[in-house]
């Protein structure tokens, strides 16, 4: 394998020259350098991103991807300054990653090396996989880990961290001479691969075959934090974050907080007490609401009851997002004095377009009216017997529909 990947010094910028370059059939443009610093996707770590820049005329290109095929690595040119008739075969380029994310890789990924070693020295848990991901990254285990055993692994973690241990690399020409540890401990090698093989030591802890980028001691991990452990579908998660990402998190955990201090009014010590008060508030005013509105449905209703001589046909249209369960007590409550057409309705929210209709009355003006209603106010209902209910989203259409109703009324 002659990748050049094992370059993985604080080097940012490199020069190479083109090898080939062509349109793919998928239309991406593909280039091959005699040599690059990019790092193509593979053994769980992500590409690199970055920069190619023509050294005859300054002209830069974008490396959106970069793929392995066999021993070569394929870039992934952006379609930005047209490379197809801007590069050519022998060109001489200067490669350019962004180092911020080669370098955020390399923390997640050394940190994995270094936890899983551990989880495998300290309790024979084994890694089955592992995945690096933009926010976060887990490793997932075979064994059903305890949130004791994890403290423990993160306090180990932290404290090689601390004495900043080397990370060395050593390059074999056949997978043998790494010797049966390293190759054992391995997952295998890919089948489209062959020739000398890698292995990453982490002195004294671990040694691993891999491909990927690696801090040069373990003080490079600044910390690693194990986040939670997730455990379902068969499987046992251990999330965990390492370098600038603790911090990053530790910063949005810290704004968060402070927004909330301002939020409750109270400090950090008082978040779970101020939020449980407003919970148990919010649900008793919630309770009062339903009891008052079923008090107010009962009035109106015998309000209704008590008029001699009503119109065939009563409006009540609620904009304050009253529960549902007002036009129940209502309908339930009302005895008129002569048989009534009932149009109800009750927006979702404060003012809200859209809310629920219940019409009642009988059956012969309900369906005769129900459908049309339902059309101007856009919604979609069913009904029988009398009783038609539906979902409306144009509520401000309701000064229309009872001129369609009296009219009706009118003209029966
Ligand atoms: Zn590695």
């Amino acid at each position: 394998m002659v990748f050049q990947c094992q370059r993985n010094s604080f080097q940012k910028e490199y020069t190479s020259t083109i090898e080939s370059i062509q349109k793919a059939e998928n239309g991406l443009i593909e280039v091959i350098f005699a040599d690059t610093v990019f790092f193509p996707e593979g053994g769980g770590q992500p590409n690199d991103e970055g920069t190619v820049t023509k050294l005859a005329d300054q002209q830069e290109f974008q490396v959106k991807n970069v793929i392995r095929r066999g021993p070569k690595a394929i870039h992934i040119l952006s379609d930005d300054n047209d490379p197809m008739a801007n590069l050519k075969v022998g060109d001489e380029i200067a490669q350019k990653i962004n180092w911020n994310r080669r370098f955020d890789h390399m923390q997640q990924h050394s940190a994995q090396h270094l936890i899983t070693s551990l989880f495998e020295t300290e309790y024979n848990y084994n890694t089955k996989a592992w995945w690096l991901g933009t926010e976060s990254s887990y490793i997932e285990l075979d064994g059903d880990i305890k949130p004791q055993e994890m403290l423990n692994i993160e306090r180990l973690c932290n404290d090689y961290i601390s004495q900043a241990i080397p990370v060395s690399l050593e390059i074999f020409e056949k997978p043998e001479d790494a010797g049966d540890e390293v190759t054992r401990a391995s997952r295998g090698l890919p089948v489209d691969l062959s020739g000398p093989i890698r292995v990453i030591k982490i002195e004294g802890i671990d040694s691993n075959m891999c491909c990927g980028t690696h801090v040069k001691n373990l003080a490079q991990l600044q910390v690693i934090k194990l986040m939670s452990i997730e455990k379902g579908k068969g499987k046992i998660l251990v999330h965990f974050l390492a370098g600038n990402r603790v911090i990053r998190k530790l910063d949005e955990a810290y704004q968060r907080e402070l927004d909330l201090n301002v939020l409750l009014n109270g400090g950090p010590d008082y978040h779970k007490d101020l939020i449980k008060k407003l919970q148990t508030t919010s649900k008793n005013s919630q309770k009062t609401i339903q009891k008052l509105s079923r008090e107010l449905a009962a009035i109106l209703a015998q309000q209704l009851n008590d008029q001699p001589n009503p119109n065939p046909y009563y409006f009540l249209h609620r904009s304050d997002g009253v529960e549902v369960d007002f036009a129940n007590t209502f309908l339930r409550t009302a005895k008129p004095k002569s048989p009534i057409f009932f149009f109800i309705t009750i927006s979702d929210g404060i003012d809200s377009k859209s809310g629920s209709l219940v019409l009642q009355g009988c059956p012969e003006d309900v369906d005769a009216l129900g459908g049309e209603i339902a059309k101007i106010l856009d919604g979609k209902g069913n009904g029988k017997n009398g009783r038609y209910q539906a979902k409306v989203t144009k509520l401000n259409k309701l000064k229309e529909c009872e001129e369609f109703v009296k009219k009706y009324f009118e003209n029966k």
